[in-house]
């Protein structure tokens, strides 16, 4: 099946974008101007970095039939593999990507419980910005400053991104907003950027990562992380860097912890997916009188480079 036919069986009417800025990862274009929307995502790391990782839900009247998709020889990969049906216009490997959303899917299902649906989440990687862009143009305005996108409609969900040094951090931040998608009836903006951002390294490459140090650094001085704020704000539109790097901190400390926490943000997704609206977690987590969020600052001042 090519993606063109399936696309081409209704107008989208909602997508939900998550999208990283094409200038840090692909230096090989020209810069690109942001969109007024669009919230550079701090300085992460020391290498790379500046992103934008937004979510976004627009109405849109057009077709996803690009006429450039016409050409039946596309793609010179289109291969389906379980919930995985990915299509490149370069040679990739299929089993790379595959063992690295895989690994993805077990880990959010190990630490959370979250299983996705199975349903399958189509994946296309253009091979340059340009071709992203001509394909995308005018139905998807939005991604022309972004990376990657993960867009949903209905049962339909995709993840556009083309290739780039940082393609597969890539794919597994906007996979991670595929299966939470498909898991939970909605996701708090906090925890759905939080998880991507969490998620998209992988578990190696964690302990060494330049924003656990960041924020370790920043927790020395009595500073911590607001969640009230983050779960006041709006709209992914509304997030900033500081906003995508707190909600990854919350995450974090949420996941890395202790087993305590772990099961209690466990505990808050479950209820979200069983439809008893749990409210704000800062909420019912002071419900439960358990202090989770209060902790979150000494957590980054002792953490010792050892994780789980
Ligand atoms: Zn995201």
């Amino acid at each position: 099946m090519t993606l063109n036919s399936l696309t081409r069986a209704s107008p989208l009417t909602e997508w939900r974008g998550t999208e990283k800025d094409v200038e840090a990862s692909n230096r090989r274009v020209a810069p690109l101007s942001l969109r007024p929307t669009c919230t550079p995502r701090a300085r992460m790391t020391l290498s790379k970095t500046l992103r934008t990782h937004l979510i976004v839900s627009v109405l849109l009247l057009a077709l996803i039939s690009a006429a450039t998709d016409a050409k039946a020889d596309r793609w010179a990969v289109h291969e389906q593999r379980g919930q995985l049906e990915l299509f490149s216009e370069f040679p990739v490997s299929v089993d790379t990507i595959e063992r690295e959303l895989a690994g993805v899917a077990a880990e959010l299902n190990d630490r959370l419980q979250l299983k996705g649906t199975g349903q399958v989440v189509q994946v296309v990687i253009f091979n340059s910005l340009q071709s992203y862009r001509d394909y995308l143009a005018g139905k998807i305005p939005e991604a022309r400053s972004r990376r990657a996108i993960f867009y949903q409609r209905g049962e339909q969900f995709q993840i556009y991104t083309f290739r780039n040094r940082e393609l597969i951090t890539d794919l597994r931040h906007e996979y991670t907003h595929a299966l939470l998608h498909q898991s939970l009836p909605y996701v708090p903006l906090w925890i759905d950027e939080g998880l991507a951002e969490f998620f998209e390294e992988r578990p190696a490459d964690r302990e060494k990562s330049s924003r656990l140090s960041s924020m370790r650094w920043k927790c020395r001085t009595g500073w911590k992380p607001s969640l009230e704020s983050l779960e006041k704000i709006p709209s992914a539109a509304s997030m900033n860097g500081d906003n995508y790097r707190d909600s990854w901190a919350y995450v974090h400390y949420l996941l890395m912890e202790s087993d305590r926490t772990q099961n209690e943000f466990k505990e808050f997704l479950q209820a979200i997916s069983a439809g008893a609206a749990p409210g704000r977690f800062s909420e019912w987590s002071s419900r439960r009188e358990t202090e989770v969020v209060n902790r979150i600052g000494s957590y980054f001042r002792r953490i010792q480079f050892s994780l789980r």
